[in-house]
């Protein structure tokens, strides 16, 4: 059997890197897939959290799904901390995963920054708990984002280890799936930098609620080079800025960079940004309009958190009690 898990963290607002790495992926694996939907809240606690804002994030987070185009009765959409068995996986694999394993971990370097002693622990073990979420569900399949990978590779290790100390096929390795145009946007302040939603500037993000004069204001500001755009993917991929821009115009319009040169070669920056927003709002505005209408409506939003976190919930007792099984754990 087939089976997604995939997840986005609330740490702040999504933006266009996670619509169009993940989120947009999801709608259109949901129909080939049993699916399982994740609001990853216990990894946003690895950044300080005000606990109000976290609480509104979570619900945005899956009104973002939901208004994007997942449907949370066909799939299971829930918020992990709902379910406890993913800290409990997570503790039992941190447990069968050697430090040097964790020690390469690029994410974990670039979020810790210099100062690693004041960095917590929990980022450190971010990993293992991802591990956990994907392994609880013995997901064969996780649509991610280019940045993912390296951890995605790890969850395949750490089901490996599992699988041979105990010589058993119990964990499937699952494979990522990084699909689309668009599988690294970066930031609009730096073609070198992803975008992310714990960067502090504003401005180096296009968030999926952004209003179009914020929009247009972000893209006019975004960093480019003054030369016209190139006739090449070739000439372009030498111009991270420029490159992100035309990537996120192919991966909103549907087309492949080699044919929005053809359309754009040669035109100024000005007047392609200005493409780039109207774009942009067009195909972000009905989504932005439908989070607003769910978030009218809070209870309804946090039943269907609840019944998605009761049916992830049952899936993961099985998997956990055949663990605790199989490693020595006892269930009197
Ligand atoms: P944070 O800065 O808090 O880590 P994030 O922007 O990296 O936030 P996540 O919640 O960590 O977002 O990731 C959710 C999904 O979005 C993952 O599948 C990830 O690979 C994907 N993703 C994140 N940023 C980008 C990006 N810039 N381009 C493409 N995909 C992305
Ligand atoms: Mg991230």
């Amino acid at each position: 059997m087939n089976r997604i898990f995939s997840g986005m963290q609330p740490t702040r607002q999504l933006h266009l890197g996670n619509y169009l790495g993940a989120l947009r992926n999801w709608v259109q694996l949901q129909n080939s897939y049993e699916c399982i939907f994740c609001v990853v809240d216990l990894h946003a606690l690895t950044i300080d959290q005000d606990p109000e804002v976290l609480r509104n994030n979570i619900r945005e987070v899956a009104a973002a799904y939901i208004a994007a185009g997942i449907d949370p009765e066909k799939n299971i959409l829930f918020n992990q901390s709902y379910v406890s068995g993913h800290a409990e996986l997570g503790w039992i694999l941190s447990c069968h995963t050697p430090l040097g394993w964790l020690n390469r971990m690029t994410q974990f370097k670039e979020k810790a920054g210099k100062q690693k002693d004041m960095a917590n622990l929990g980022l450190y073990a971010y990993p293992t708990l991802m591990a956990a979420d994907i392994l609880l569900y013995k997901a064969t399949h996780v649509p991610v984002g280019e940045d993912q990978k390296q951890h995605l590779e790890l969850a395949r290790d750490i089901a490996g280890a599992f699988n041979r100390r105990y010589e058993t096929e119990f964990f499937p390795q699952p494979e990522p799936q990084i699909l689309g145009e668009a599988t690294r946007v970066m930031s609009l302040r730096d073609g070198k930098k992803k975008m992310s939603k714990s960067d502090e500037s504003e401005y180096s993000r296009i968030n999926m609620t952004d209003d179009a004069d914020t929009i247009a204001q972000k893209i006019r500001k975004a960093k480019t080079d003054p030369e016209p755009l190139p006739e090449t993917v070739t000439e372009l991929e030498a111009r991270p800025e420029a490159d992100n821009l035309v990537t996120i115009y192919s991966a909103l319009a549907g087309q492949s960079r080699e044919q929005t040169l053809a359309q754009f070669a040669g035109a100024q920056f000005s007047g392609f940004k200005a493409a780039l927003v109207d774009l942009s709002v067009a195909k972000l505005a009905p989504m932005t309009t439908r989070m607003k209408e769910l978030l009218d409506d809070k209870a309804e939003i946090d039943r269907l958190l609840r019944q998605g976190g009761e049916r992830a919930a049952a899936i993961a007792e099985k998997t956990l009690n055949d663990v605790k099984d199989t490693i020595g754990l006892l269930r009197p």
